[in-house]
């Protein structure tokens, strides 16, 4: 794709500009370039990016204890590496104990698969690493990556090997840096689509995915670019959605600052049209921008959405084309958005007169001889193409007519449901207690148990259309988007019958995103005495599932 190469200051990170200040919040470009606290001074005394050296010849071969501390629980996550909850450990200890004595010497491993693309060849790599290294794990997680658990460090060079081979990376999968891309799973296929987003994707990534200049950000940075509204664009740092605008054409209109997780904050519209050829450098403008001026002294007030509720839009906007572009950006139109967000789940039509197919797992969760059998039915059904959704599900691409129902019904033998029950299909769960650090209640195996009970006891009730999403989270952490769901579920600890505390749920109602005029996006509301016990769980949502369907208005 042609790409313009202005020189600008996402290039070349800014001499302290002011004075040195003794508080404030960190930011670079004021001058701020000392560390305030841990995070900050790891990522000072060395680019994390170098911890992968270290991993391939030293930690490798010398194993788990081997490994220096601030690589372990700092520079390693650059690399997708997390240390894994150590088993039995109750959620009620989370928050008590060290580091240390929560994990166990097991990694959890995160591949980037910018803008959910798989071939063959990648899903039979993922099936054939999970198969060797994870105990067969490879969790679809709600961001279009592949998570895989059990992982030791001895092993981790050969599934980079691996990976590599085939064009897959966990470089930059997690850490304060750029993250996956989140794109449309239906790029280059869509009837409706005008503009496919992926030149633009590839291009980041080609350019940016372990760029030294944007290794150490002030926290995590996530990015959404697609022309359909079928990613949660509003809860990202920057987002890139499809617009037509009324001179100049398809491009696409730029969202900054949205972020859930606590203090949640839905992106704002800069009011400009982007075309596909300058998305990269946008990009990177809005990148450099949190760098140096995002706040680096208090890690909860580190993300983007801070400084952009600070400065607002028009602010924002100004710094971006004044010193970081050098120029100024189209003013736009505003998108049109749907009813609702597209999840693609079932048989559509691809504008070349094929089908693409949406399936839906439980709760995101495959296995790798999961996967190594879809692949042998994708290709059994004269398809090369894969694609993850941000919802924790997959499409099979490119699927002819005449074979459309035999491979729905093949999806269906390998636990893949094209044409999922309406909880199976709204129901998304973060890692949770069975693997994370943080969290204090068990996600994966519950969402599960929901989905089974309500599809058992609501199986003779009208469901129509009704769509509801559940998102069932294992701390306040947002990892699966609980404001912005149906019913969205926070782990935490509750008081049970006997007085005790036990596992449970805060309950967020009405949460949404991408909605049309009428149906706005926002956050669930969070009422005090909404709570349940994890026990009581199935049935809380059941009554609250049977109270909507009951009292919903026509359309709803
Ligand atoms: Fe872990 Fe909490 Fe994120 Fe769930 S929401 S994966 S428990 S940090």
């Amino acid at each position: 794709m042609a790409v313009s190469s202005t020189p600008t200051r996402s290039d070349n990170p800014p001499a302290a500009r002011a004075s040195r200040r003794p508080r404030g919040e960190g930011q670079w470009a004021l001058g701020h370039r000392e560390p305030l606290n841990a995070n900050e001074r790891i990522k000072k005394d060395d680019d994390p990016l170098n911890v992968r050296a270290r991993i391939e010849h030293i930690y490798a071969h010398h194993g788990f204890a081997s490994i220096d501390p601030q690589d372990l629980r700092g520079r390693f996550r650059w690399w997708g590496l997390y240390t894994q909850r150590k088993a039995g450990i109750d959620g009620g200890r989370t928050a008590v104990l060290e580091p240390h004595e929560l994990e166990d010497e097991f990694f959890m491993l995160r591949v980037r698969v910018d803008g959910g693309e798989l071939n063959l060849a990648q899903l039979r790599v993922v099936a054939g690493i999970s198969r060797d290294f994870a105990r067969d794990t490879a969790d679809l997680t709600d961001r279009q990556n592949i998570q895989f658990h059990w992982v030791r460090i001895e092993d981790v060079p050969e599934i980079w090997r691996r990976l590599e081979e085939v064009g897959l990376q966990t470089t930059e999968a997690c850490g304060d840096c750029p993250r996956v891309v989140l794109g449309s799973p239906v790029a280059g296929v869509a009837r409706d689509e005008l503009v496919d987003p992926t030149p633009a994707i590839d291009e980041i990534v080609r350019r940016y995915a372990g760029d030294k200049r944007f290794a150490n950000l002030p926290r995590k940075f996530k990015t959404s670019i697609s022309w359909l509204v079928d990613t949660p664009y509003e809860a990202n740092d920057v987002a890139f959605l499809g617009v037509a605008h009324p001179e100049h054409g398809p491009g696409f209109d730029l969202w900054v600052g949205g972020g859930l997780s606590t203090n949640p904050m839905l992106a704002k519209r800069l009011g400009v049209w982007v075309p596909l050829a300058q998305v990269p450098d946008v990009w990177a403008g809005v990148v450099g921008i949190f760098r140096d001026y995002g706040y680096r002294r208090l890690r909860n007030r580190a993300r983007l959405k801070f400084l952009v509720a600070d400065w607002g839009v028009g602010k924002f906007r100004a710094v971006l084309e004044q010193e970081y572009l050098g120029r100024t950006l189209l003013d736009g139109p505003a998108p049109e958005l749907p009813a609702k967000p597209i999840d693609h789940i079932g048989v559509h039509p691809q504008r070349d007169g094929r089908n693409y197919v949406g399936a839906a797992p439980v709760v995101g969760r495959v296995s790798g001889p999961q996967l190594a059998r879809l692949a042998d039915v994708v290709e059994a059904h004269g398809s090369d193409r894969v694609r993850l959704t941000p919802y924790q599900k997959l499409l099979v691409l490119d699927v002819a007519p005449e074979r459309t129902d035999s491979l729905v019904a093949q999806l269906r033998r390998i636990g893949l449901e094209a044409q999922p029950s309406a909880w199976r299909r709204g129901t998304m769960a973060c890692t949770g207690i069975e693997y994370c650090k943080l969290a204090i209640v068990e996600t994966k195996a519950r969402g599960a148990e929901l989905v089974a009970r309500l599809e058992e006891r609501l199986a003779g009730e009208d469901l129509k259309d009704a769509d509801i999403s559940i998102h069932l989270n294992g701390c306040p952490n947002a990892c699966a988007r609980t404001q912005v769901a149906d019913i969205g579920l926070k782990g935490q600890l509750v008081v049970g019958p006997d007085g005790r505390q036990v596992e449970g749920f805060q309950v967020h109602l009405g949460g949404g995103l991408g909605m049309a005029q009428g149906q706005t996006a926002g956050f669930g509301r969070k009422l005090r005495g909404l709570r349940t016990t994890a026990e009581e769980l199935p049935e809380y949502v059941e009554r609250l599932a049977r109270r909507y369907l009951a009292g919903r208005c026509e359309g709803e």
